[in-house]
């Protein structure tokens, strides 16, 4: 079957048109990537690490081509593209330099001469399914570490970033050995095809198929990680600046048309929302929506035609369920998929629109009358991916955050933002499997070998 991926400002314009890896192509591809592995593994960690600098330097030296592709391809407004590629490039380095991290541990032996050693050593072929959202970051925070622990790659793009994940293959190609890190196209059968040859796999994307991911992953004995869907609130303290937390909040909320796992969908007030939700609307409408080439644009077009339906679809609903369109709410015309900011308040905290996630430009305000009933409201919901807290008063950020079933806090900060050094990952429907990123890569990309040396002679 053909694939093709178009660019959501301009459908007519074809990005990539290219067969899809059938399970035959998988097949073949897993054979050699396991050829790969098995050298790559007896490389000296010094040679994996300077390859994955020069990997670095080789996406670097093609930044603004990336960069262009990306705005192409998935709508990124251009200063997100250019700063996700640049994470890209320092993602590769961070990694370049874990592959000399120290490998294991010691433990006390039988004996003052014993050895009783935990190495970690790598899986093997590592399967990547991603998202089309962050088509540079996440295919790579996944491959680096994968590869600096000795790993082979097999990546499957989402098809709408296919074109950046197959120029990402020729771009990392000289840098690393034949066969190492390989691009298989394709949709859910390629995915299915990937799980079965794969020695570990990680996956970004939605709730639903995340789940189906990490059941057959289990199913044949593989360990997987899922980093799913988020519907992540920003809770709002009566002392916080309220100018200043809907700056933060609609670009949290917006920025990248909210498409983003990390993307404020949820404001919830603590008492009076009158000042921070006139506020929010403001800060929403003075955002700069349209073409993603443009400099100054923050909100482009969402990623298909279905994307732009589910959100004025969703507030329609809301609307139908006694919700108040605060702005937005409606496509905007033109070519591309550009559907307007839309806030809605005036529900409780189990309308759908504050219960599942849309992934667009759609955010709901909630009211409450203390903290107790913002966590409770910022708990209620089937995802715990990020939530954040504005207030002036530490105590109360502290206190409040603790209460939170998020894996990631963040006070008086947007929900939206990774640190590719520190670890990622949500709590209940959000993640499956251990975290990713940082330090906590190694947990799905190595398997630990616990070795024990006596002296000859007992
Ligand atoms: P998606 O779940 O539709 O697709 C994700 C990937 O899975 C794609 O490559 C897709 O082709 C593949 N796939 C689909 N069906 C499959 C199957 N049966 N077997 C194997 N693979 C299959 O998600 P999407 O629309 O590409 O991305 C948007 C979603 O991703 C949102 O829910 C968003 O919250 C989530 N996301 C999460 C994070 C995170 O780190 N938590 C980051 C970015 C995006």
């Amino acid at each position: 079957m053909v694939l093709v991926s178009r660019s959501p400002q301009r459908p007519d314009d074809l990005v990539v048109e290219v067969e899809e890896a059938d399970a035959e192509a998988v097949a073949g591809a897993a054979e050699r990537a396991r050829a790969a592995a098995g050298r790559w593994a007896a490389t000296p960690a010094l040679e994996r690490s300077a390859a994955l600098g020069a990997a670095a330097d080789a996406l670097a030296g093609a930044a603004a081509e990336v960069t262009d592709l990306m705005v192409r391809e998935v709508g990124k407004p251009v200063t997100e593209a250019g700063a996700e590629v640049a994470r890209g490039v320092g993602i590769l380095h961070y990694y370049a330099q874990q592959a000399l991290d120290p490998d294991g541990e010691t433990y006390p032996g039988p004996g003052p001469a014993a050895l009783l050693l935990a190495r970690r050593r790598p899986r093997g072929v590592a399967g990547l399914i991603t998202p089309w959202n962050f088509p540079v970051a996440i295919p790579l925070w996944k491959a680096a570490p994968a590869l600096a622990f000795g790993n082979a790659v097999l990546l499957k793009p989402s098809p709408d970033a296919t074109g950046l994940a197959l120029r990402l293959a020729e771009l990392l190609a000289p840098a690393l050995p034949d066969g190492l890190f390989q691009v298989l196209p394709g949709g859910a059968g390629t995915g299915e095809a990937l799980l079965d040859q794969v020695d570990c796999l990680s996956f970004t994307g939605s709730v639903a198929v995340g789940r189906q991911v990490a059941v057959a992953a289990t199913e044949r004995g593989i360990p997987s990680q899922a980093e799913m869907g988020g519907l992540n609130a920003s809770i709002v303290l009566p002392d916080a600046d309220p100018e200043r937390a809907a700056t933060v909040v609609a670009g949290a909320a917006m920025g990248y048309a909210g498409q983003k796992c990390t993307a404020t969908s949820r404001a919830i007030v603590v008492g009076d929302p009158g000042p921070f939700t006139e506020a929010l609307v403001a800060a929403v409408r003075e955002l700069a929506v349209g073409d993603p080439a443009e400099q100054a644009t923050v909100v482009g077009p969402v990623i298909t035609e279905q994307a732009m339906r589910r959100v004025t679809d969703a507030a329609e609903e809301a609307a139908a369920g006694g919700g108040r369109v605060l702005t937005g709410g409606r496509a905007l015309d033109g070519k591309g998929w550009f559907v307007a900011p839309t806030l809605v308040d005036s529900l409780g905290p189990d309308a759908r629109l504050a219960q599942e996630e849309v992934f667009g430009p759609i955010a709901v305000v909630l009211a409450v009358a203390d903290e107790d009933e913002a966590a409770a409201a910022a708990n209620g919901v089937r995802y715990g991916l990020v939530g954040s807290v504005f207030t002036r008063d530490l105590d109360r950020a502290l206190g409040l955050a603790a209460r939170l079933d998020t894996g990631m806090i963040r006070v008086n900060a947007p929900t939206s933002g990774v640190d590719f050094h520190a670890p990622f990952g949500g709590e209940k429907g959000s993640s499956f499997g251990p975290r990713e990123q940082g330090k906590a890569a190694r947990e799905l990309y190595t398997s630990t070998r616990t070795i024990s040396v006596l002296p000859h002679g007992g």
